[in-house]
């Protein structure tokens, strides 16, 4: 096709000559850019606009240095957006990183390898790293286009007697068939054919089209994976960007990493910083991060649908919020025990998903959970006791049950435990409640029993000496059967006056176990 002139704006070259000002249509273009409308229209061109229409709002993405996860110092505040991209990209690349080691491990020297890129983040497709570049971005020579296009006309045939092509002739058809094959996705590779004046029969392109279309459907699905995972890891834009806030605010000094990544949530490890709203930042702090993807959500609504502290609220409020009320419960439970002086966390703040606590442990080093620690027989019996003790004082004072409590959810620290994760934490009236704290006991009571602490009751007297009820069902089926009888019974109570039965109240005293 011919060149074409496209106008540019026409510098000021002063008066012109006469006809100029004569013309209707304004003076014609001297200085012009020359580009053929196959430029105008080409992809190539308009991938470089867009480039360059993102330099402009994206000035430089500048690289996070080596070393902690946010820190005060080595982050462009100006761009909210650009923070929370470059923040992205830097977990991305840690995650990749590390699934690279993995897979250096797992595959060894073995002759048959096991690949894990599928699950890295930035995928192979979309990335903008140097090292995961593949090279169809090189489009100056195209070897697949056929040097001059043979166009079959309408009527399906050219030329005459025994020169005649039509649009089935083997040769013809193949090459276009070969050319054809750059309308695939760019990121297919279609082979080395440089030099080759290859044909494909229309067998082989349709077979090879079917792949194409699959496998970019593929990395569609993965994309949207990865979209999804980085949701699921908790981390996504919005909480980097809130977590870097709280850095940015001063409030925390540096983020240093991740500290354990659970269902439900991920606990990162901070360094405190300056005294923020009038209260003291602990040296170190633990950022509990409640995942906001709704998959666990649905697991654990029994938790807080019947819980009549959130009760009016869990009916209006849309999923998203309810992750936030995890968050929220678990600040108010832990608030409850620290007022009674029960070991555990001390809240820091709460914004939106994300809970800051004090940390239990030191240097970034979180205290080893109860199920990790070899205990000499003496501290385990101390131990269990300081359990006993907390799991009444968590019942009476703070009229709260667990309801996860385990081995898990324990830290050694200090010669003592601490009790941790208490956003399920439910009041004894709430519908299940009973049955919550009986299940905490059969945990405890079997850990200390298999410890070796030969004080240690069983999970119905346990049960009986936290809640003060007394049960006297001797084997576990009456036990459990008697605790719903009772759970149905306020259950009544508080459809019919309103009100708990006076039992789960707490003015009945149990018995408390001294060492
Ligand atoms: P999950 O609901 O994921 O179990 P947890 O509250 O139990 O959440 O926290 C998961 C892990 O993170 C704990 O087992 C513990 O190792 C660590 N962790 C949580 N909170 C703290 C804290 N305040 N100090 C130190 N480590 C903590
Ligand atoms: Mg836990």
């Amino acid at each position: 096709m011919d060149p074409v002139e496209v106008a540019a704006a026409p510098p000021d070259t002063g008066p012109g000559p006469v006809w100029q000002s004569k013309c209707p249509w304004g003076a014609p273009n001297t200085a012009s850019i020359s580009c053929s409308l196959a430029d105008v229209m080409s992809e190539q061109l308009a991938k470089e606009l867009q480039l360059e229409e993102e330099n402009a709002a994206f000035p430089e993405v500048v690289a996070v240095a080596e070393g902690p996860f946010i820190t005060g110092e080595n982050v462009d505040t100006s761009s909210d957006l650009m923070l929370a991209q470059m923040l992205q990209m830097e977990f991305d690349r840690e995650y990749d990183a590390q699934l690279r080691r993995e897979e250096k491990k797992i595959n060894g020297d073995s002759k048959v390898s096991i690949s894990f890129e599928n699950y890295r983040k930035v995928h192979p497709y979309d990335s903008d790293s140097s090292e995961d570049e593949v090279d169809w971005q090189d489009t100056r020579h195209d070897p697949y286009r056929a040097d001059k296009p043979t166009t079959t006309p309408r009527k399906g045939f050219i030329g005459k007697g025994k020169d005649i092509t039509t649009k089935h002739d083997e040769v013809v058809c193949g090459r276009k068939n070969t050319a054809r094959m750059e309308n695939f996705a760019p990121e297919f590779q279609v082979g080395d054919g440089i030099g080759m004046d290859l044909k494909l029969s229309n067998q082989v392109f349709n077979a090879l089209k079917q792949h194409a279309y699959s496998e970019e459907r593929r990395s569609a699905r993965l994309h949207e994976k990865k979209e999804h995972s980085t949701a699921e890891k908790a981390v996504d834009p919005k909480t980097r960007l809130l977590l870097y806030k709280m850095v940015n605010a001063g409030m925390l000094e540096t983020i240093t990493g991740c500290v354990s990544t659970g269902k439900e949530s991920v606990v990162f490890h901070a360094y405190g910083g300056n005294a923020t709203e009038g209260k003291v930042i602990p040296p170190e702090c633990a950022i509990k991060v409640f995942k906001t993807t709704l998959n666990e959500f649905k697991n654990r609504d029994k938790y807080i649908k019947d819980d009549y502290r959130f009760k009016d609220r869990f009916s209006k409020l849309n999923p998203r919020k309810i992750i936030r009320m995890w968050a929220e419960k678990e600040m108010h439970n832990l608030t409850r025990m620290q007022n009674a002086g029960i070991p555990c966390p001390e809240v820091v703040i709460l914004k939106k998903h994300v809970l800051v606590m004090s940390f239990i442990g030191q240097d970034q080093v979180p205290a080893p959970k109860l199920k990790d620690v070899t205990l000499s027989s003496e501290d385990m019996k101390k131990a269990y006791y300081q359990i006993l003790n907390m799991m009444q004082q968590l019942y009476k004072e703070c009229n709260l049950v667990h309801a996860d409590l385990s081995e898990y959810n324990m830290l050694w620290h200090d010669g003592k435990v601490w009790l941790i994760d208490v956003s399920q934490s439910v009041e004894p009236t709430h519908p299940h409640g009973l049955e919550f704290l009986f299940r905490d006991c059969r945990n405890v009571s079997q850990f200390f029993q298999k410890g070796g602490v030969a004080e240690a009751l069983n999970e119905r007297e346990l049960f009986n000496a936290v809640s003060g009820l007394n049960i006297t069902a001797d084997n576990e089926v009456d036990f459990q059967a008697e605790i719903e009888a009772l759970e149905k019974m306020n259950e009544d109570h508080v459809q019919n006056h309103g009100k708990k039965l006076s039992m789960f109240s707490s003015d009945g005293d149990p018995p408390v176990y001294d060492e």
